[in-house]
């Protein structure tokens, strides 16, 4: 059986043909799949009976379970626990603000970066997630709360660069005007720092914004958080910053999670900014989300504005990223991670 709603509209139509379809069938169930979001062929009332049997017989359609919501009682933030089909499970997060709704999707379960503030990781990757499981996770949401979706960040569990062909497939669906038409500018990828890959998504062209998880401005620092680090240092990561700049146009953000006592001080913000002004990029300051296993304490609120004016004196753009929905389970992967602690 194969995975229909991955297909784009025109890889449908060229299967429908195979079918002995006309093309037009296909703008029908693209609809049905990706406007309307129908888990059955027998809800496509336009199809006749014979072609809804023969698409049952080939196909299946992704649909994910929601098992678990949690709402936030201080802003409306939504994180869901969904079921893929062979029981493994990921995490969105719906986030309100004033200019929209934006959804934070998973990429794969779990993660093989190795992050060692990150609790997506622990367990390491089981594996990836398909286009259709992506854009199903914004599907579900779309439909729980009847909103419109403006903005989709691909943040949550897993390693998008490291899943690079069905994030692409996912990003063009998502934004197709077939679909739920969501524009370019308002998709934001973020990525450890795969290189080589950066490079291959800068030769696409899309309107699309990449955030580079920075977190520490010296090699020695970022290898002891990151073990991608030992593999590309922070001079190659520019330069393919750099690229990704010149290709797209798309001004870069660095994500930076302040942990007390590791990666806060004012030399510690001298080094991001230099970086910074490298390659044009705006800087994106998180506290840390605190995760019981790694023992790392989120930077004072105080100590966080001086960061981020430190780096403003510097001629560098930076936000406090708003934390959203602290009240419910924190940090990334920790909503999953405690189900199956169970
Ligand atoms: N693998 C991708 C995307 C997923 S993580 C990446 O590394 O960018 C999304 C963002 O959350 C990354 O910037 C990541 O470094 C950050 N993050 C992970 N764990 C965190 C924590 N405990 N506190 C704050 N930010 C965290």
């Amino acid at each position: 059986m194969k995975d229909i709603k991955s297909l784009t509209l025109n890889e449908l139509k060229e299967e429908l043909a195979l079918l002995g379809e006309k093309p037009f069938r296909a703008g029908q169930i693209y609809k049905w799949l990706h406007v309307r979001f129908v888990s059955s062929f027998d809800e496509m009332s336009d199809l006749s009976k014979s072609l809804r049997e023969k698409l049952a017989g080939e196909y299946y359609i992704t649909d994910l379970k929601k098992l678990e919501v949690q709402i936030s009682q201080d802003d409306g933030t939504r994180k869901y626990l969904f079921e893929l089909s062979d029981g493994n499970t990921v995490e969105s997060v719906l986030m309100r603000y004033h200019h929209g709704n934006s959804v934070c999707v998973s990429s794969q379960v779990g993660c093989r970066m190795g992050c060692t503030f990150c609790a997506s990781t622990i367990g390491g990757c089981i594996r990836s997630l398909e286009p259709s499981e992506i854009l199903d996770q914004i599907y579900k949401i779309t439909s729980d709360i009847s909103e419109r979706i403006s903005n989709v960040v691909v943040m949550g569990m897993g390693e998008p660069m490291d899943n690079f062909d069905n994030v692409v497939q996912f990003l063009t669906m998502i934004s197709d005007e077939n679909g739920l038409n969501i524009s370019q500018r308002n998709l934001t990828v973020s990525t450890c720092g795969l290189v080589p890959e950066i490079r291959r998504f800068a030769d696409l062209h899309l309107s699309v914004t990449l955030a580079i998880s920075l977190h520490a401005g010296t090699d020695e620092k970022r290898q002891r958080l990151m073990p991608i680090a030992r593999r590309y240092s922070i001079d190659e990561l520019m330069d393919a910053c750099k690229y990704f700049f010149k290709e797209t146009g798309r001004r870069l953000t660095f994500e930076y999670a302040l942990i007390a006592g590791v990666n806060d001080t004012p030399q510690d913000a001298d080094e991001i900014a230099g970086l910074a002004k490298r390659v044009s990029a705006h800087v994106n300051l998180i506290p840390v989300n605190p995760v019981t296993e790694t023992g790392y304490r989120p930077t004072s609120g105080k100590e966080t504005n001086a960061f981020k004016k430190a780096l403003e004196d510097r001629g560098v753009t930076a936000t406090v990223r708003r934390e959203m929905g602290r009240d419910i389970d924190g940090a990334c992967g920790q909503l999953r991670k405690r189900r199956l602690d169970g």
